[in-house]
């Protein structure tokens, strides 16, 4: 488990040595399309910007067109999402769809399984702040099938 060290210490790290703003230039970093084995859908992954020593999340852009979404899954230590574009659907096992809009910002708990994505006439884009346990940001489970897609309806 990363341990967050003294604001003190930074300048030692790589990530943390310079002290000043790092711009990363949008564009710059190659968008991927995202692997069928955890969404479902053309779903688009931009890396924004990768997790440092300080701040323990990395964060990126994932675009969902119409019908697409992520697998069932959950975070060691939560997830931040904020949506940028369109309106999406958010869902947690045995809970209720919660409609998600351009500028609204969710907080998703620890270790509580959920999936996330477009509606089904509607894209959606989010930018993901998604916090490290260790290695690992997030533990994968199955696709959202077509039926329990369709009854988020
Ligand atoms: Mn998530």
């Amino acid at each position: 488990m990363k341990t967050l060290l003294p604001l003190a210490c930074a300048a030692t790290l790589s990530t943390g040595a310079a002290q000043a703003a790092d711009v990363v230039s949008h564009g710059s970093t190659e968008a991927v399309m995202a692997s069928q084995e955890t969404f479902t859908g053309a779903v688009i992954y931009e890396p924004l910007l990768p997790a440092n020593e300080l701040n323990g999340h990395n964060t990126g852009m994932v675009t969902f067109p119409p019908g697409a979404r992520t697998a069932w899954h959950s975070h060691p230590r939560g997830q931040t999402l904020i949506v940028t574009s369109g309106h999406g659907w958010i869902q947690e096992r045995d809970g209720d769809r919660i409609e998600i809009r351009t500028g609204d910002t969710v907080w998703c708990p620890p270790n509580v399984e959920h999936w996330h994505g477009a509606t089904d006439s509607s894209l959606m884009s989010h930018i993901a702040l998604t916090y490290f346990e260790g290695d690992t940001n997030v533990t994968w489970g199955e696709l959202v099938s077509d039926d329990e897609y369709a009854l988020t309806k």
